[in-house]
This record gives C-alpha cells, sequence and structure tokens, in this order.
C-alpha cells in the first residue's frame, strides 16, 4: 500500500510517495499558486506521475483555514480566493480517497506520532515558516476546535507593530517566521556586504539558513539577531503555555534549522515571562524531527488513517 502526500505551504507545493507508517521521500517541490481556485489543478499536476495500482488514498496539508470534514480550504493569508472544493477536485480526477487538513495539523500529527514528540500526551507544534502555523495533537488526535483550532501566529503580540498578511497588525507571525529571519537576513547583508551573513550566503539572494550558518560560525551580528528573534518566539510560545500548558513544545518548519541560536533564548524568554515561571516545571522546547519534512509525514499518516 501506498500514500501520496501534498504539502501546500505559503511559499512551496511538495509531494511524495509515502508508506502508511510515514516512511518516504519527497518526490518533488514546486512554488504554491497565489490562487487559492490554482491549488487543485497544481496538486493533479504535481502527483499524477506518482500514481499506480499502489497508492490507495491522497493526503493533502494547505496552508490557512481548511474545512477538514470538506476537504475544503476556506480562506487562507498566502493565496487570494476562498472556498475551494480542494478534496472533491482532487479526488475526481486522481480516482482515490483525499483527505485535507491544515499544513501545521498534519505537521503536529508527524511530530506527535513518529517525531519529537512520541511519549507525550499533549504535543503543540509550532511551525516557523512563511508565517507560523500550529497544530496541537493530545492523545494522538488533533484538536480542532470547531474546526480552526491552532492559527496561533495570528495571536496578536504587538497591535502597533508591523501587518500581517491576514491584514491584521502586530501577529505573532509578523515579528517572527522563516520569512521574517530571511529579511533579517538580508538586512544584515545590506548592512555589511562583506560581513558573516553575506560570506553564508555566498552571492546568493539572503535567506533565513544564511542567517543560521553566519550563526553557526559564531558571527556576532546573526547571533544578536537570532537570539532577538528567539525572544519574539518565546514571548508567543509563554502565551500559549499560559493558556494550553502543554506536555511538549516542537518548534518546526524552515526557522527552526537556526537550532538552539533561536529556541534558548526562546526558552529563556518563556521561563521569564510565563506566569509561575519560576515556581512551575519549565515546559520542554525542541526542534522538530522531521524539519520542513513533518507536513509531507504528517499528510501521509492522514491518508492512512491516523489523527
Ligand atoms: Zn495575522
Amino acid at each position: 500500500m501506498a500514500l501520496i502526500a501534498v504539502d501546500c505551504g505559503g511559499t512551496n507545493l511538495a509531494f511524495g510517495r509515502y508508506r502508511p507508517d510515514g516512511v518516504g521521500e519527497p518526490a518533488g517541490r514546486r512554488p504554491a499558486p497565489p490562487q487559492a481556485d490554482a491549488i487543485p489543478a497544481a496538486i493533479v499536476e504535481a502527483i499524477t506521475p506518482l500514481l499506480d495500482d499502489a497508492v490507495e488514498a491522497v493526503g493533502i496539508g494547505v496552508a490557512g483555514l481548511v474545512d477538514h470534514e470538506r476537504g475544503t480550504l476556506v480562506w487562507s493569508p498566502h493565496a487570494s480566493g476562498e472556498r475551494v472544493a480542494l478534496g472533491a477536485e482532487v479526488a475526481a480526477a486522481v480516482g482515490r480517497p483525499v483527505v485535507v487538513d491544515n499544513d501545521a495539523n498534519l505537521a503536529a500529527l508527524a511530530e506527535a506520532l513518529v517525531g519529537a514528540g512520541i511519549g507525550h500526551r499533549m504535543v503543540l507544534f509550532v511551525g516557523l515558516g512563511t508565517g507560523i502555523g500550529g497544530g496541537l495533537v493530545v492523545e494522538g488526535h488533533i484538536e480542532r476546535g470547531r474546526g480552526f483550532l491552532g492559527e496561533v501566529g495570528h495571536m496578536v503580540v504587538d497591535p502597533s507593530g508591523p501587518q500581517c498578511a491576514c491584514g491584521h497588525h502586530g501577529c505573532w507571525e509578523a515579528l517572527v517566521s522563516g520569512t521574517t529571519l530571511g529579511r533579517a537576513a538580508a538586512e544584515l547583508v545590506r548592512r555589511d556586504p562583506q560581513g558573516g551573513v553575506a560570506r553564508a550566503a555566498g552571492g546568493a539572494a539572503p535567506r533565513g539558513e544564511h542567517l543560521a550558518a553566519a550563526a553557526a560560525a559564531g558571527d556576532p551580528a546573526a547571533l544578536a539577531e537570532l537570539a532577538a528573534a528567539g525572544a519574539r518566539l518565546g514571548r508567543g510560545l509563554a502565551n500559549l503555555v499560559a493558556v494550553l500548558d502543554p506536555d511538549v513544545i516542537v518548534v518546526g518548519g524552515a526557522a527552526a534549522g537556526a537550532g538552539e541560536a533561536l529556541l534558548a533564548p526562546a526558552r529563556a524568554l518563556l521561563a521569564e515571562t510565563v506566569e509561575g515561571g519560576r515556581s512551575r516545571p519549565a515546559t520542554p522546547v525542541v526542534a522538530a524531527r522531521w524539519g520542513t519534512g513533518a507536513g509531507l509525514v504528517g499528510a501521509a499518516l492522514a491518508a492512512g488513517g491516523k489523527g
């Protein structure tokens, strides 16, 4: 039995062929369509070459508000258009059952069942990519609220902060995300064209991973930038711990590649600002096992009936 997994985030559409236990490999990646109603056709085009008799189902994670029951992309801050019948359209085209969920929900499922959250009852996943995705898995099941639980990136942390992709100001993801780290990398290169981040980029367009590479090499400016970003991350985590008190927080997405340079300051600010921080046990904040591949692994698990 094989499953097709699709992860359509704010920037990239990744896809691959997996086993029901989540083992598999990404087969390819392309830009995510900027229009929501173009997503079903883009997915069908991407996955059709992977289909054969062994493929029994398709799992799709997509950024935005997803109606899991109906398989509908209700609204996304990253793609124009709304109420796209993603599951029905892809199922009609490929002739297999299709499961659709929020991309961060599926990444959370992967980390909870076969990743860094194994052994914990309540796993909160926070993914720093184009924005910040969130997912909550309790005893192996995705918590949904009325449908849209876990849109943690749009907690307003600073109402006078920068505008978010959702249209509001000062959302958590407008203050820290893979996107903001990329912007910070570009700014550091602009300010110091011979500096550590510029050397890490080696002439390529500066991205968050160059910031992480420069920090790993000990570059003070990159370390300071990641420490500040980590503090902004920790501020939001403290809010989430106050509300949810999860057993573990798994931080994933592209920006989690920065590792301890980002996570250590986040842990410190979380401990400092959470209610009763000196008296309560510290909430473990750990790096994701699956990195940017968590969404695909989770999509495969969901297509195989988990979650
Ligand atoms: Zn927002």
